[in-house]
């Protein structure tokens, strides 16, 4: 994520072309892979947040929060060029969000807490009952 050539002129980047700069209207962070109804219950509190997605790529798990970073300028440059961190400086442009989005390019992705409730009720049985309490 992140990149920004320091001038929206005509270069014939792609990135010219990509006036919403999407790579840097986001963060990602990579999470444990859920396995048990615990873990997904704790991804339905993260997903029941403003502008938080999830998804998978290549079997890894990912947090996906829509959030522009504050240097993205309104013209699309980045107001830190020349000390922006290594993230941004890495990152390709061969095939990014501008080509496929991450909901068309992910392995699986929910783009809201309802897509991964209904994901869960699919995964476990007891989904639905998991707040109920364990007679003794
Ligand atoms: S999403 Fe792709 S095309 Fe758009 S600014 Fe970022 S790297 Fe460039
Ligand atoms: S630091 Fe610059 S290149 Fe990096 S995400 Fe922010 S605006 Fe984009």
């Amino acid at each position: 994520m992140g990149k920004r050539i320091p001038l929206k002129a005509d270069t014939g980047s792609k990135c010219d072309l990509c006036t919403s700069s999407i790579c840097c209207t986001y963060v990602t962070q990579e999470i444990d892979k859920p396995t048990t109804i615990r873990d997904f219950d704790i991804l339905m509190w993260q997903m029941y947040h403003k502008d938080v997605q999830i998804y998978t790529e290549d079997r890894r798990w990912y947090l996906k929060i829509l959030n522009s970073c504050l240097n993205l300028l309104p013209d699309g440059r980045c107001g830190i060029y020349d000390e922006r961190p290594f993230i941004c400086r890495e990152h390709e442009n061969e095939f990014c969000e501008y080509d496929e989005s991450t909901e068309k390019s992910a392995d699986l992705f929910f783009g809201s807490a309802d897509a991964l409730d209904k994901y869960c009720k699919k995964r476990f049985k007891s989904w639905k009952k998991r707040f109920k309490k364990k007679k003794k």
